[in-house]
């Protein structure tokens, strides 16, 4: 069942379109990440799910009800900010029932619940800290436990990982989503981070200029971008101009990648580096000089130069590499590229 469709949705702020006719479906239960680059209209679309700004134009609908204009208060929707906007004043326990407070709520009930907040958030037992004596990742918690306190009908996060350090940031990741496949709530998070959206999303949504380029699940859009611009955005690629020849796709340096069909005379193709094939000399169709080597422990990358182009290719981990100054041949594994009409963004 759909949960939150948006049909047509824009925003303008005077000449600037912020969010620009966009249409999403998003079924009940599902975790999707807004991803793009910053200034791509986000924050913006988010706000007006939220109810916090309005649409110029189009509708918003929460399951059969139109919200469009229902005012946030009303929406019951629970909500992170990237600040978390937690009260530093009050104890842990009283930020988490401040909501619950003005709903009126029985001391029993509020203390019963603030309790099953914690315990959810892996908090147990500080209520009555003060904020202020909470690490960077246990404040997130309190904050996503304060959102969850009204029970809300949809969950919202605006790049609420944020401030958090690398390794929190990825652990906590894990974390948002276990929560969110306990409670199966339908939620919405903001990142401009593709392996926070990898790790977490059902669903990704990529957003370029105010417009949604692309929904998919995450391996999705990694393996079948819609445009060059997804490709790139989603993890590393190799972006080659080719142009259209009887057998294959052909370089600019001369060489001919076969079975290749291009849609135009001119095109783009989008490779990964672990599917870039690191041949002995004059065994593949692309002749190459490395350029670098860097080995991450995990795996290797391997940068590499064919007459102007750069390509970078990935190798596992312990793979013997030829060293820098080495020519080999490249090859793609068959199937693995992605094909764009030179003109597609
Ligand atoms: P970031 O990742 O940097 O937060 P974002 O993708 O969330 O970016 P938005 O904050 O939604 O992007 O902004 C989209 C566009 O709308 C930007 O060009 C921004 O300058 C503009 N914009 C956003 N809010 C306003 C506002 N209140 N007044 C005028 N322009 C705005």
């Amino acid at each position: 069942m759909t949960a939150l469709a948006l049909d047509g949705v824009t925003k303008r702020y005077g000449a600037t379109t912020a969010v620009d006719a966009v249409d999403l479906t998003i079924p009940e239960g599902t975790f999707v990440c807004l991803l793009g680059p910053s200034g791509c209209g986000k924050t913006t679309l988010m706000r007006m799910i939220a109810g916090l700004e309005a649409p110029t134009s189009g509708d918003i609908r929460f399951g059969a009800e139109t919200i469009t204009s229902v005012p946030v208060h009303k929406r019951n929707f629970g909500m992170v900010f990237q600040s978390l906007a937690l009260f530093p004043h009050l104890t842990v326990g009283d930020n988490i029932a401040y909501p619950l407070r003005l709903r009126g709520e029985s001391r029993g009930t509020i203390e019963a619940r603030v309790r099953e907040l914690l315990d959810l958030v892996r908090l147990p037992g500080v209520e009555a800290r003060a904020i202020t004596q909470l690490s960077g990742g246990q404040r997130q918690r309190v904050a996503i436990a304060r959102a969850l306190a009204v029970a809300p009908r949809l969950f919202l996060l605006d790049e609420p990982l944020s401030a958090l350090d690398a390794k929190l940031r990825e652990a906590m990741q894990v974390e948002l989503r276990l929560l969110q496949q306990r409670l199966g709530i339908t939620t919405v998070v903001v990142t401009h981070d593709q392996r926070e959206a990898m790790t977490m999303a059902d669903q990704v949504v990529v957003m370029r200029g105010g417009r949604v380029l692309q929904m998919d699940r995450p391996i999705d859009v990694y393996r079948r971008p819609a445009t060059p611009f997804v490709a790139d955005f989603l993890g590393q690629t190799n972006l080659l101009e080719v142009t259209r020849d009887a057998d294959g796709a052909r370089l600019h340096t001369g060489a001919l990648l076969p079975g290749i069909a291009l849609p135009s005379p001119q095109a783009l193709l989008s490779i990964r580096p672990e599917d870039v094939l690191l041949l002995p000399e004059g065994e593949g169709p692309i002749s190459a000089e490395v350029e670098f080597v860097r080995d991450m422990g995990s795996g290797v990358e391997v940068y590499l130069r064919a007459g102007e182009t750069r390509i970078i290719a990935h190798r596992e981990a312990g793979a013997s590499v030829a060293g820098v100054g080495a020519r080999v041949a490249l090859g793609v594994k068959p199937g693995a590229a992605a094909v764009f009409p030179a003109e597609a963004a």
